[in-house]
């Protein structure tokens, strides 16, 4: 029998959630310390990097989440879901006629699942709430934590929402047996934790910005159904790949589209060269055909809203694959977008960490001296081992299928038309 014991999840975003679930089903004691309001509240100012509304489940997520002892979960989080079988590729033929290539990812039929991200957070909430060995801080944000004793320092901000001004922070002090950073790609929890191990940190920041558009729903008097409302495929990944741009959209279950452009920093330089913004739809019809028509008022506006340019740091994607050395373990990785892989992998994370904590717990358990501490130290031993290595594989992976999305995709389709036109 494993000993009760308090764990602390810091940040309770899709992954700190999960980690929360796996922790409370197994009888621990579970606080959960949020940096924002409740997410289900609808006064609670989201964060920007929460910007991105929908995005791709795959089964490494889906596996991870199969597994929280809730059997119930996955149907909930299927029903919210839309499956995009395929990749669609969009582009121009010489004539100047518009194109689409489907591209399936599987020849079995499988799919990836489009879902709203604030959704399957609120669900993972919900379940979490009603279990009566958890306790949610929302507004209190880690400010410092000493893992030698075990304790850890928060600021507090009462009544109201984070993000507005004028509230009044105070601090508190708390004790735990075991911390989960689960705060995102800027963890507090790692930025502490390097003060007490000999941990490698590598950051890199790719030359690439993304801002977010909506494809609206079609309005049709005759016909309410959901499939009718899709201006596009809704089964498909869409990508309008512009070779250094890209331009994808993901269906929602509302019948919008929500659209990511992703474009070097350099961009910036040509949407400040005519601040009219005369000369943006062409850019749109040039590498984006088709797109203009979808996005009504025209892109302009939105873009245009970005000036003046953001510092360096802002809105950029992060690469930092970690080295883990020491007594400490620091699960925490960030990762380009590109292989919509970022939540699936810190879910399987969290489903690997409890695999291996569950294992070296059953050993403590046959020895004379139960020590939960020691135990937890050497799953958490293995757990590095087991994962730096799978962190370091996505990361490349994800990074790789950047040049897949918005260049390669296009010499595929090129190779088959070639193909085709030889028979
Ligand atoms: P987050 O969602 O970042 O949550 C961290 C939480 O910690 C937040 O709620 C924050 O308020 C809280 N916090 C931060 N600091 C503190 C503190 N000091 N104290 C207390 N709390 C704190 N992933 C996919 O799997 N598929 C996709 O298709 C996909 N598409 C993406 C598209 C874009 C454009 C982007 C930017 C990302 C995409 N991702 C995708 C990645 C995915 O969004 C992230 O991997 C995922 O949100 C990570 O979840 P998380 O719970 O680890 O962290």
């Amino acid at each position: 029998m494993v000993k009760k014991q308090k764990i602390v999840v810091i940040g309770a975003g899709p992954v700190g959630s999960l980690a929360a679930l796996y922790a409370a089903s197994r009888g621990n004691d579970v606080e959960i310390y949020e940096l924002r309001g409740d997410l289900r509240d609808p006064s609670t100012t989201p964060l920007n990097f929460t910007k991105s509304i929908n995005l791709a489940l795959s089964e490494r997520g889906l596996n991870a989440m199969r597994h929280a002892g809730q059997p119930k979960l996955i149907d909930h989080v299927k029903a919210a879901t839309i499956p995009m079988r395929g990749r669609m590729i969009h582009g121009k033929k010489p004539n100047g006629q518009l194109y689409e290539e489907a591209q399936d990812y599987d020849i079995h039929g499988r799919a990836i699942l489009a879902i709203d991200r604030g959704g399957l957070n609120k669900r993972l909430l919900d379940i979490l709430e009603e279990m009566p060995n958890v306790t949610f801080f929302f507004n209190h944000k880690l400010t410092g934590a000493d893992f030698n004793k075990n304790k850890a320092w928060f600021e507090v901000k009462d009544g109201t929402s984070s993000g507005e001004k004028g509230q009044r922070a105070r601090e508190i002090e708390i004790d735990f047996n075991f911390m989960i950073g689960a705060d995102g790609a800027h963890s507090a929890v790692r930025y502490h934790l390097m003060k007490y191990t000999r941990m490698d940190y590598e950051q890199q920041y790719i030359d690439t910005l993304w801002c977010e558009f909506q494809i609206q729903p079609k309005e049709n008097p005759e016909d309410d159904s959901l499939m009718s409302k899709f201006r596009i495929s809704p089964n498909h990944l869409h990508i309008w790949p512009g070779k250094k741009f890209m331009f994808i959209a993901i269906p929602s279950d509302d019948g919008t589209f929500t659209c990511t452009l992703f474009a070097p920093a350099e961009f910036y330089t040509f949407l400040e060269s005519d601040p009219s913004g005369a000369h943006i739809p062409d850019f749109f019809d040039t590498y984006f055909p088709g797109v203009t028509d979808l996005i009504p008022p025209r892109p302009i506006d939105l873009l245009l809203s970005l000036q003046p340019p953001p510092p360096p740091h802002q809105h950029q994607m992060q690469a930092l694959p970690l080295q883990f050395l020491g007594r400490y373990r620091d699960a925490a990785h960030a990762m380009v977008p590109f292989y919509g892989q970022g939540m699936n992998a810190g879910l399987e994370d969290v489903r690997i960490l409890f695999d291996i904590l569950d294992k070296h717990a059953r050993m403590d358990e046959e020895t004379v001296d139960h020590d939960p501490a020691s135990a937890r130290e050497r799953a958490l031993d293995e757990y590095s081992r087991v994962r730096v290595q799978d962190a370091h594989a996505i990361n490349d992976l994800a990074l790789q299928n950047y040049v897949e999305m918005r260049a390669s995709v296009l010499s595929l389709s090129y190779r088959f038309r070639k193909w085709l036109e030889e028979q």
